[in-house]
């Protein structure tokens, strides 16, 4: 890792001719190829006993629960499939709390005698399966006695295959639970909560003389994203260990110009999201929008929402085919929060939004019932939020999320919403009981009058708003790219169950007219819940001090933004609804701490590393150089140059001299392990080694520069 290597790998860079249009594979736009590596409703129904695949179906698309004896069935059927289409093993596919996914394969190959084999998946293969768990993070959950973990089939996310070269694995979606039937993974707690979500808001639409039906929670998730050449991602050991750049000076041109948002995306990109979008759909992920982000280097990937926990598992594997494409064209595709510093990090805004009997309910209707539902049900959103917008920010913590969240790019730290401007208009009216239409003079009347009609694509949007209505959906922003979107939305759908259920309750309470009583109910809501509604900048200090003024939780920092997971009360409201027992909410909470402070002292002795053996000698060599260039002047008697050597020498002696200084700092800080501490010196020591790089000869400095990772590519 040296001038050489770096200059090398810049000119095989440099050399690299993008590929002339007629070379690029065309992509594939057959729609015959579209989810042809998902076990779907025609896999199911051509390899299946007709039945077995009614009965699947209708766990599937009805949520029926699953008839255990046709198990045999499914798995004969699969994996008849799957070696149609090439598979030699198959795996429980698990979503486990180290953030990702995991998979161990077992090929389908048993022996039968000598010399013999057959091809064998059984029932009892596809429904569990039992995986040594000693070695993902449980948070105290798993004695060590007890390492066994079960895997357990969802047959609502379908089975499919995952291809590399020259093979094919069937991946079967699964939860991840320990003897004890306690949750280790992300699945099990957002399945529970849909479920929880599901029964509140039967109850509530009961209210409405609604007949009981399929309740569905839709998830779309924007995916961002950098790319790097891996030419330069293979020389940063912080990108390597850390996903982020621990260092480097901001380059002149970032992203003032804003020329990257939306631009014409490059060539060798676009070969790489063909490549992407391809896969995605013969998974049957509906990948639909692309785009260059804000910063430079930075892009976007958006599918078509779909139900929750198919979104769910869509976007963990969205990720994992970024990552392997972007290897296979030479790039390093960057997951993390904040790569870079100085230019916009990256999130994962999550749209959500609850579906009744196929209606979304978060749609402003079109008569006067629809209409009442839509603002009970966007006002049991608000309460939630108002009442638990720290256990929200808490399912957005992270260290990488850290960087973004506050740092004016990103929503703040602080949860409101945005309703934008009419539908405040009518939040307006209905709490103060005056006109909501600028024509007439009448009173609101819910369940009697029809709303105004709301534009659904304002052009207020309020890009710096955390939580934001947008026309027929909740857009939560501050997920990052990196989390398991799973985190966020069972805490959502959580907080929205219990909302929805304090409102039943209060309906319960009010005897006499249903319409006048939701009137009422819902001012009432307003008047309480008002205060976490927010239209202005999101990133501006005033607000700070506002959203402080009106009690609006701030907690800027993961190990106090978790803390709400140890409340009882909160702790209550999991168990309450079924979604995590006590032990399984604090293990949540152990697990995010330890994985805060682990990453943290990674990111300090990575630091500490790099500027003593990679920054550190560089500036010593040039210091040394420059001082004997002095002395040799001086001797020599010259009377130009000197005080040009000694200007620059002394600025680099002094840099050497802080470097120093700021790694012992840094050095102790490891030692005592104190988060604050922590992040404290390594800004110190960023703040010299970045001053340093200006000075540095270019071609002597040992890292890639922002200005190449972020602009040569
Ligand atoms: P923008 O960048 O303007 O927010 P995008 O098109 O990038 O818009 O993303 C919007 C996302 O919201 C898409 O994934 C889209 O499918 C999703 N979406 C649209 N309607 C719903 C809905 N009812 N529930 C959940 N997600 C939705
Ligand atoms: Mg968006």
């Amino acid at each position: 890792m040296n001038a050489n290597n770096r200059t090398h790998a810049i000119n095989v860079i440099a050399g690299r001719t993008p590929d002339a249009p007629s070379a690029n594979l065309p992509p594939d736009t057959s729609l015959e190829t579209y989810g042809e590596d998902v076990f779907g409703e025609k896999e199911i129904r051509a390899f299946l006993p007709k039945s077995a695949a009614a009965k699947l179906l209708a766990t599937v698309n009805e949520g029926k629960p699953l008839d255990p004896s046709i198990a045999a069935d499914v798995a004969h059927a699969m994996k008849e499939w799957a070696l149609s289409r090439g598979a030699t093993h198959f795996t429980h596919w698990f979503q486990p709390l180290t953030g990702g996914t995991a998979e161990k394969h077992n090929s389908f190959i048993e022996p039968a005698g000598t010399a013999r084999a057959i091809q064998a998946f059984s029932g009892k293969n596809l429904i569990g399966g039992e995986a040594d768990a000693s070695s993902f993070p449980s948070g105290g959950l798993r004695s060590t006695f007890e390492a066994r973990g079960y895997t357990a089939w969802d047959p609502t996310s379908p089975a499919f295959i995952k291809r590399y070269s020259g093979g094919a694995t069937l991946c079967i979606p699964t939860a991840f639970c320990a003897h004890t039937g306690e949750a280790l993974d992300s699945k099990t707690p957002l399945l529970r909560s849909i479920q929880a979500l599901g029964k509140a808001l039967k109850r509530l639409m009961a209210h409405f003389g609604q007949p009981e039906s399929r309740v569905s929670v839709t998830l779309g998730a924007e995916q961002e994203y950098f790319l790097i050449d891996r030419g330069f991602y293979l020389q940063r050991p912080d990108l390597l260990q850390t996903g982020r750049t621990v260092f480097g000076a901001a380059p002149a041109k970032h992203q003032q110009l804003e020329d990257h948002y939306y631009g014409a995306i490059r060539p060798r990109i676009l070969k790489f999201m063909n490549e992407v979008e391809t896969q995605l759909w013969k998974l049957g992920i509906p990948a639909k929008t692309r785009h260059n982000e804000v910063a430079p280097a930075q892009f976007e990937l958006a599918p078509i929402f779909e139900d929750l926990n198919l979104a769910v598992d869509h976007n963990m594997l969205i990720m994992e085919v970024l990552r392997q494409t972007a290897e296979r064209n030479g790039l390093e595709c960057l997951l993390h929060e904040k790569p870079f510093s100085g230019v916009n990090g990256s999130g994962k805004h999550c749209n959500w939004s609850i579906a009744y009997n196929g209606r979304n309910l978060l749609e402003p209707g079109s008569n006067p019932k629809e209409n009442a539902i839509f603002l009970t049900v966007l006002l049991a959103v608000i309460r939630a939020i108002d009442l638990h917008a720290d256990l929200l920010r808490a399912s957005t913590a992270g260290a990488g999320n850290d960087h973004r969240l506050g740092g004016n790019e990103a929503p703040p730290a602080i949860l409101s919403i945005f309703l934008g401007d009419e539908l405040s208009a009518v939040m307006k009216a209905i709490e103060t009981g005056t006109s909501w239409s600028a024509r007439g003079r009448t009173k609101m009347k819910i369940g009697v009058d029809t709303l105004p009609p709301l534009p659904r694509d304002t052009t207020d949007r309020n890009r710096t708003s955390p939580f934001a209505f947008t026309g027929n959906k909740f857009e939560f922003r501050a997920p990052g790219s990196s989390q398991n979107c799973a985190q966020n939305q069972m805490v959502l759908n959580t907080i929205v169950a219990e909302s929805l259920d304090a409102l039943s309750d209060k309906l319960d309470a009010m005897p006499g007219d249903f319409n006048a009583n939701l009137q009422k109910l819902l001012q009432r809501l307003i008047r309480a819940h008002k205060r976490v509604l927010f239209a202005g900048d999101g990133y501006s200090a005033e607000w700070q001090k506002e959203a402080a003024a009106r009690g609006l939780p701030n907690l800027p920092s993961t190990p106090a933004a978790i803390s709400p997971f140890r409340l009882p009360a909160n702790q209550a409201l999991f168990e309450k609804y079924g979604v995590l027992t006590r032990g399984e909410l604090e293990s949540r909470y152990e697990i995010a701490l330890e994985d805060y402070h682990r990453r943290l002292r990674i990111e300090g002795a990575v630091a500490l590393e790099i500027a003593r053996s990679m920054i550190r000698p560089v500036v010593a060599d040039e210091f040394s150089k420059l001082a004997t260039a002095i002395s040799l002047a001086k001797k020599d008697g010259l009377k130009v140059g000197v005080t040009g050597l000694k200007a620059l020498s002394l600025k680099l002696g002094a840099g050497l001299d802080d470097l120093h200084v700021k790694c012992e700092r840094l050095d102790r800080a490891l030692a005592k392990g104190r988060h604050e501490d922590l992040l404290a010196t390594m800004a110190d020591l960023r703040h010299t080694v970045d001053a340093l790089e200006y000075l540095v000869d270019d071609a002597r400095w040992p890292l890639p520069k922002y200005r190449e990772m972020l602009f040569i590519y």
